[in-house]
């Protein structure tokens, strides 16, 4: 009697699995061996300190500790290869999982609007790249 519901449940399920995996999948391509970052060794932060301005010049202070700029290059050019596969999966349930992750799900979006846009992004990839050949 929870047809629906488990049916509803198995969509989900597969759609995570596919997501994981397409998300796998980009990690594997654009760091096959998963390496620290160059810049700042995986801490995510880099501190621009000059001796005798800082309170500790080998780790840096607050005034001159900030996000690494290589790490915030990777995880947007991650974002974008990552939004790139959704779109060409054109599987509206990878791309629901994918809206989800990034933080813009809403239950107001429709089946028939994540088509459409995944529609009109797959035009909008296929366009710029003839623009650049
Ligand atoms: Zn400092
Ligand atoms: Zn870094």
């Amino acid at each position: 009697m929870t047809q629906a519901k488990a049916d509803g449940g198995r969509t989900d399920e597969r759609a995570k699995v596919l997501f994981g995996l397409l998300v796998d999948d980009v990690d594997r391509r654009m760091n096959p061996n998963d390496d620290e970052c160059w810049h700042c060794d995986g801490e995510g932060y880099v501190a621009d300190c000059f001796d005798g301005f800082c309170v500790d010049a080998e780790g840096g202070c607050e005034e001159c500790t900030r996000r690494c700029p290589e790490c915030a290059r990777y995880s947007y050019n991650r974002l974008k290869a990552i939004r790139e596969e959704v779109i060409k999966s054109g599987d509206v349930d990878i791309a629901r999982e994918w809206l989800r992750s990034v933080g813009r799900w809403s239950d107001d979006i429709s089946t028939e609007q994540i088509t459409q846009h995944l529609e009109d992004a797959r035009a909008a990839i296929s366009s710029s790249r003839s623009d650049q050949q």
